[in-house]
Formats: structure tokens, C-alpha cells, sequence
């Protein structure tokens, strides 16, 4: 392809991604396509001669686009968001254009050194504690997902407590890790995989509001000792998946620092909400962690991936992941004074992601994102509002953030049914969650481009349908 034909074809795809957001609301939110319809579209064998970029738009128009759930709709309220936003697709598109794979300083300095700004950049603008910018003992690295940063920190924390030799004789040490029945699936994964194992993990009950509750941290710690356990990883949620609880970080983290557990913090939702101070006291406690993830990929209207993963000492990362083979040498490495990045990490290679982070933290500026983030907790409010009035609903958890967790008092079935024939006529989507066994309806209020408006319309929705349902089932 010439420059000429990309500059042409490249503004004609910027337009169709345009109309694509001007359209957005007029797609079933939630894909309509039956297991297997989308691969049977597609030819079976790959091109023998080169196609049109014209031909490709027809397949993405009318193959692609039916199999396409709209995350970037307004009518999204599923899981948690997976935000855009334009000024994040424009960094990403530069990211895309660069090609650059910044493994090493050496690689592409920019690549790192922007990337070590913005996360002190956010750190600043969040309230963390000093010791998580690179400027003093820790740092902050851009990381796929928060799985990823969950695993990082658990095989640091494996290495720190057996003073860096399981890297080498292997994780044949008695460890154990603590975790709340809310923590998000992750965290069991990250110790399946560091070979720590699931026997060695254990899950600590929480109160009414599922926080997890710190005086049974502590008794299961002390018979784990007397057991001949060696305690040495806590994670805490900055908002639970299912009902968006926050545990109790300070006492949590003093239970860490006396038992000499690595503490992870996990706000990969609701990190986002400590840009504004008057959420920050629900971190109290912070500078306790040893790591603190959170997405900007979720609620920070940054393209899916960027997870941001900082450490209070970066040194105990570095410990743990540097591996210089020789075809990896340079003078700058060799000289200490720089990042590479690669060390701070699972993988090598790694994409320049903190481009599209810069725009959107240009583009909103600090005021901006403040705009957002509390125009959704206040719509989730209004929400929760709407259900404490209904006779029909109720309210399962008082919203902390921009998730709220409901039912209708019908029960478990009848909540189910709802939900799918809401979620069938494509207006909106959304999705459920257990909480005390019990089947939850959850309403994540976040997505770039939803305004009150559309809030409201989900609202009258999903009562309409239960009426209709209601009555439906009296008939029968
Ligand atoms: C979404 C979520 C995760 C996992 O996020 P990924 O970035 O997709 O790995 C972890 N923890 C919590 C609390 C989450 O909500």
C-alpha cells in the first residue's frame, strides 16, 4: 500500500469510525449472532491474491458489525465499561502508526520516559503516596490488564519472602496468600500460576456490606503460623467486582506490615474514582500497599489495554523479573541510570500505551475527568434513588461508586427473566452477579456517553418488563 492510498483509505476509516459513534444507539446493544454464525460468514481458505481495503469495509459492514457487542454504547451498563474515548483512539492510532516496541529504554526513550511521567502524572493526580512515583523508591508501569498485574505482584511477593530464591530452587516453601470470598477470580488465577496453589490460598468472609472483615484476617493468619504456614501475600479490594465493597485497606494493611505480607491493592474499577478527593478517604491507609493496580481501561476513557500497576519499591520488582541475556546488552542498561521496562514485567515486548493515556489526560485535564466521574456516580445515585422508591425492587448494596446492585423481590427466576428479556430487546445490556447466594441485578453506570437521559429510559425499561412479566405469569 503507498502513503498515498493509506492518507486516503486512513480518512475514509476515521469517518467510518465516526459514523460508527454517531450510530452507535441504533446497533442491539448486546450482539443478537448464535454460536458459530460469524465463522460460517467467513471464507475458509485465506486469499490467494491481495483484496481491496473496499472489500474489507463490506465485510466489516455486513459480517463483522452483526457480531459486535457495543461496548462504547451509552445503553451499556454490563460488567464493568471498557471505555473509549476520542482523544485516547487518536493516541492509540499514533501508537499503532510508530510501531514502536519499547522492551528497553534504548528502544525508543520516549516510549519510557513518557510513560514514567504520565504515571506520576496520575499519581499526583489521584493522592497517592509519594513513595508509589519514580521520583522517590517505587514507580509505575502500564500492564495489559489487571489479571497480569495481579500475577506480577504475587510472584514479587513470592521472591521477597523467600529472599529471592524461588526463582531459583522453585516455589517449594509453605506460602500462603489471603484473599476476601469477593475477590476478584484473578487473584486465585495469579496463585494458581505462581505456583503458589489454590490449597495455599485462603478466602476470609466479610461483613454485611462485603468488606472483608479484618479480625478474621488475623485468626486465620495465627493458625496458619501454628500450622507452620508462612504468611506472605493480602490482597484488598478498592471495589469488588460483584457489588463494588471496599475493604477496610488501613487495618487490613497493619495486619500486612506486622505479618510481613506483601499488600496488594486491587481498584481496577474504582481506582479511577480517587482523581476525585472526596472518594480518597476511602483509601485511607494506601501507603501501607506494597502495590496498587488500577484500569484506565475501564472507567478512565482509555482504550482497552491499560492497566496501571504501581509498586512502593521498585527494586523488589526489578529483583524479580530482570534477565539480561546477551543479545539484550547495551550501554544505557549497563549504565543503571534508565528503566527498562521489560523488568518490571512478565513479557518483553511491550507497546507504547502511555500515548493514548497523555491524550486522554490532556484532552479532560484534571477538571474534566472530575466532570465525568462524578456525573456517573451521580446517575447511579439518581438510580439507586429510583429503585428505594419502587415497591417492586429493592436495593441490595447503598452504591459507593457508579454500580448499583439490585432485585425484584419476585426472586431469583424472575430476576433472571428480566434480565434476559430486557437484554433481548437490544436497548440496553446488562448483567448479574450472587451476592449471599442470591441472584443480583447489576447496573454499571459508567460508559463515556451516557447521559441521564439514557439512564432514565433503562430505568422505565427494565420495570415495564417486569410488569409485563408479572402479568404474563398470572395469565398462565
Ligand atoms: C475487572 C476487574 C479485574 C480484572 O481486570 P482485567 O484488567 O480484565 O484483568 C480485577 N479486579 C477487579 C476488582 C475488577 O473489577
Amino acid at each position: 500500500m503507498s502513503t498515498e492510498q493509506f492518507r486516503k483509505e486512513g480518512k475514509r476509516i476515521i469517518d467510518w469510525i465516526a459514523d460508527y459513534y454517531e450510530n452507535v444507539e441504533n446497533f442491539p446493544v448486546l450482539s443478537q449472532v448464535t454460536p458459530g454464525e460469524i465463522i460460517s460468514s467467513l471464507p475458509e481458505n485465506p486469499p490467494q491474491k491481495g483484496e481491496s481495503i473496499d472489500a474489507m469495509m463490506r465485510d466489516i459492514d455486513n459480517k463483522i458489525m452483526r457480531g459486535i457487542t457495543h461496548w462504547q454504547s451509552p445503553n451499556f451498563y454490563a460488567f464493568f465499561p471498557s471505555n473509549t474515548s476520542f482523544p485516547s483512539i487518536l493516541g492509540d492510532l499514533i501508537s499503532s502508526g510508530l510501531g514502536v516496541q519499547g522492551m528497553l529504554w534504548a528502544t525508543s526513550p520516549a516510549a519510557t520516559e513518557l510513560e514514567t511521567r504520565v504515571l506520576d502524572w496520575l499519581a499526583g493526580m489521584m493522592g497517592m503516596p509519594e513513595k508509589f512515583k519514580s521520583t522517590s523508591t517505587g514507580g509505575g508501569v502500564i500492564q495489559d490488564t489487571a489479571s497480569t498485574s495481579a500475577l506480577t505482584a504475587v510472584i514479587a511477593a513470592r521472591e521477597r519472602a523467600t529472599n529471592f530464591q524461588s526463582n531459583k530452587i522453585g516455589a517449594r516453601h509453605k506460602l500462603v496468600a489471603y484473599i476476601s470470598s469477593q475477590t476478584h477470580s484473578s487473584l486465585e488465577k495469579a496463585i494458581k500460576m505462581a505456583g503458589i496453589g489454590t490449597d495455599n490460598l485462603r478466602l476470609i468472609g466479610v461483613n454485611d456490606k462485603f468488606e472483608m472483615r479484618p479480625e478474621l484476617l488475623d485468626k486465620q493468619i495465627q493458625l496458619d503460623k501454628a500450622d507452620g504456614y508462612i504468611p506472605f501475600f493480602i490482597c484488598a479490594a478498592l471495589g469488588t467486582t460483584s457489588s463494588n465493597a471496599v475493604d477496610p485497606i488501613r487495618k487490613i494493611g497493619e495486619i500486612a506490615g506486622r505479618e510481613n505480607c506483601w499488600f496488594h491493592i486491587d481498584g481496577a474499577m474504582s481506582g479511577t474514582a480517587m482523581i476525585c478527593p472526596e472518594y480518597r478517604h476511602y483509601m485511607d491507609g494506601v501507603e501501607l500497599a506494597d502495590s496498587f493496580v488500577f484500569n484506565p481501561h475501564k472507567w478512565m476513557f482509555t482504550n482497552f489495554d491499560c492497566d496501571v500497576f504501581w509498586v512502593g519499591n521498585r527494586n523488589e520488582l526489578i529483583n524479580t523479573f530482570s534477565i539480561l541475556p546477551e543479545y539484550l546488552k547495551n550501554k544505557t542498561t549497563e549504565s543503571g541510570t534508565v528503566f527498562d521496562y521489560r523488568d518490571w514485567h512478565v513479557q518483553l515486548g511491550r507497546r507504547f500505551r502511555s500515548l493514548k493515556l497523555w491524550f486522554v489526560i490532556r484532552h479532560y485535564g484534571i477538571e474534566g475527568l472530575q466532570f465525568h466521574i462524578r456525573k456517573h456516580i451521580e446517575m447511579a445515585h439518581d438510580f439507586a434513588g429510583w429503585i428505594k422508591q419502587s415497591t417492586d425492587f429493592e436495593l441490595v448494596v447503598d452504591p459507593l461508586f457508579n454500580l448499583v446492585c439490585f432485585c425484584h423481590k419476585n426472586g431469583d427466576d424472575f430476576n433472571m427473566k428480566i434480565m434476559n428479556k430486557v437484554n433481548e430487546t437490544g436497548k440496553i445490556y446488562f448483567t448479574h452477579t450472587k451476592l449471599n447466594n442470591k441472584i443480583v441485578l447489576r447496573m454499571s453506570i459508567g460508559q463515556t456517553h451516557t447521559e441521564p437521559v439514557h439512564v432514565k429510559a433503562a430505568w422505565d425499561l427494565i420495570k415495564q418488563s417486569a410488569v409485563q412479566l408479572e402479568s404474563e405469569e398470572k395469565l398462565f
